[in-house]
């Protein structure tokens, strides 16, 4: 006999009648009711047990987290909170937990708790809620993508090149850490590690990418990513998820349209296809929200945010107009800002782009055109000579969920802007070749899975919308 999924039977109810169904019992009250769940919905299936019928040897070991086979029969319930139950005509304990030392109690836990216990915590609705939209995410991102004719490549993990410039890297070595090989000026002789020079862990595919957008026309990657950077905030991890399309003849307004559409696809999709998980966040967003002061509370519920993002047009500015808008706005004028903004050419902090989109234009917000100063290399250049044609685009609670730009097609304004930032144009060669063999415009960007994740599911912190986060001193499990 086939093995049935809960999701399948709450689906068509009708089509069930005598069923045999696997799942782990969340909660066992009246030595009669077991809540089942087989992770496949956030429904529990009720199993109503008739202790008469039911060895007492079994019934004392019912208890939340054991795994159990159940057969029984589909009726519709009369007790409130389901609309099915199943009277259960024979169980069987497929693997026993002792209720004393089993950290999922049916009980709320804190998401620290939780962490600590990352090989458990899938079994608690809220993670089971997150890590089900973040399946659906994915798939309905490669569903975007091979709709609109883009081809899924994969750039490399291991990297030779320290040039991608997008913040601090992981080594990647077999050299004897305890003995590494010298040279005669007592540097580290990289020419004896594996592949005969040093090696990191990617930052980015993007140059990689971009090679291949300029055959196949439109490509994206979907990979793992590191940064080594110390930066131990509710929005950076070590090891992260990260989208990357690169589009052939897409210049810096193609490239904002197509996030947009992107961004706006994906959303809609998840939120069609996960309709139980997200009536779960919602409430559970709602309840959070609730306990915080008045103004500090979202003026949305988690469903109608994400709503608004889908039919809002995203508010399109240029740097300038954001250091404007931001150099005279209340909290800088009353120091209120951690960093004040005083000049044209800095960067912006995540507080002041909070500020534009949570106060300011209450809409996710696309800046484009940044200082040349403050952004990469392989940006293109704008003719007025001191801005690229970069843009981030701006998330409610979030900040930057997608950074990108128009890359610079032009090999003479390439090689100076490498020579500018001091990188080595003898790694790039390859790079730069691209430029001298049918260069054409292209653009792309990078979104971060975990933040979109992050947005979809209301989490406050990005360690609970990855499996087993990596953050600087954490890498167990
Ligand atoms: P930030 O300024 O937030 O640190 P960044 O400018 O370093 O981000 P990019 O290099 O533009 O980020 O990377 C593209 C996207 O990848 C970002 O918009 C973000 O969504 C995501 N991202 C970057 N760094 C991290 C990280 N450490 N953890 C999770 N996601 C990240
Ligand atoms: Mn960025």
């Amino acid at each position: 006999m086939p093995l049935i999924r809960l999701v399948e039977v709450f689906n068509n109810p009708s089509n069930f009648k005598n069923i045999t169904v696997n799942g782990w019992v969340r909660t066992f009250r009246a030595n009669k009711f077991v809540a089942l769940n087989d992770g496949s919905t956030v429904n529990n299936l009720q199993c109503v047990i008739d202790f008469e019928k039911t060895d007492e040897k079994i019934l004392k070991k019912i208890a939340s987290g054991v795994a159990l086979k159940v057969k029984g029969e589909l009726v519709k319930s009369l007790g409130k909170g389901q609309d099915y139950e199943l009277l259960v005509d024979t169980i069987k304990i497929i693997g026993e937990s002792d209720p004393e030392l089993y950290p999922i109690q049916p009980k709320k836990h804190s998401f620290e708790f939780l962490r600590e216990k990352a090989h458990l915590r899938i079994r608690t609705s809220t993670m089971s809620c997150i890590m089900r939209i973040r399946s659906v995410l994915a798939f309905a991102i490669h569903e975007f993508f091979r709709k609109e004719s883009f081809f899924y490549v994969n750039t490399p993990i291991i990297t030779g090149s320290d040039a991608e410039g997008a913040g601090e890297m992981f080594r990647v070595t077999t050299l004897d850490p305890k003995n590494p090989p010298f040279d005669k000026y007592k540097n580290i002789e990289f020419k004896k590690d594996f592949f005969g020079k040093e090696t990191s862990l990617t930052v980015s595919g993007q140059l990689e990418a971009e090679a291949y957008a300029l055959g196949l026309g439109n490509v994206y990657t979907f990979g793992p990513t590191f940064r080594a950077e110390n930066s131990n905030t509710s929005r950076h991890l070590s090891e992260f998820w990260m989208i990357e399309p690169e589009m052939a003849f897409y210049d810096l307004n193609d490239n904002m349209n197509f996030a947009e559409k992107f961004l706006k696809y994906i959303l809609k999709y998840s939120l069609s296809n996960c309709p139980d998980d997200f009536t779960f966040l919602n409430d559970r967003y709602a309840k959070e929200e609730d306990k915080k002061p008045k103004i500090e509370r979202s003026e949305m519920g988690l469903i109608e945010k994400i709503n608004f993002v889908i039919n809002q047009k995203f508010k399109r500015i240029t740097y300038s107009e954001a250091i404007d808008i931001l150099r005279n706005s209340k909290p800088n004028k009353k120091k209120k800002f951690e960093y004040l903004i005083q000049e044209w050419g800095s960067d912006l902090q995540s507080e002041h782009e909070r500020f534009l989109v949570e106060k300011y234009f209450k809409s996710p917000v696309i800046i484009y055109d940044y200082p040349s100063k403050i952004k990469a290399f392989y940006m293109r250049a704008n003719s007025d000579g001191k801005t690229v044609g970069a843009m981030d685009i701006l998330f409610p609670g979030i900040g930057e969920i997608v950074g990108g730009s128009q890359r610079e097609e032009r090999l003479d304004i390439l090689e100076k802007r490498i020579s500018e930032f001091g990188v080595d144009k003898k790694e790039l060669w390859w790079y730069l070749e691209l430029r001298k063999f049918g260069s054409t415009p292209h653009s792309g960007f990078g979104l971060g899975f975990e933040r979109l994740v992050q947005f979809a599911t209301g989490m406050s912190n990005i360690r609970e919308v990855i499996p087993f986060p990596r953050t600087p001193n954490n890498a167990s499990f």
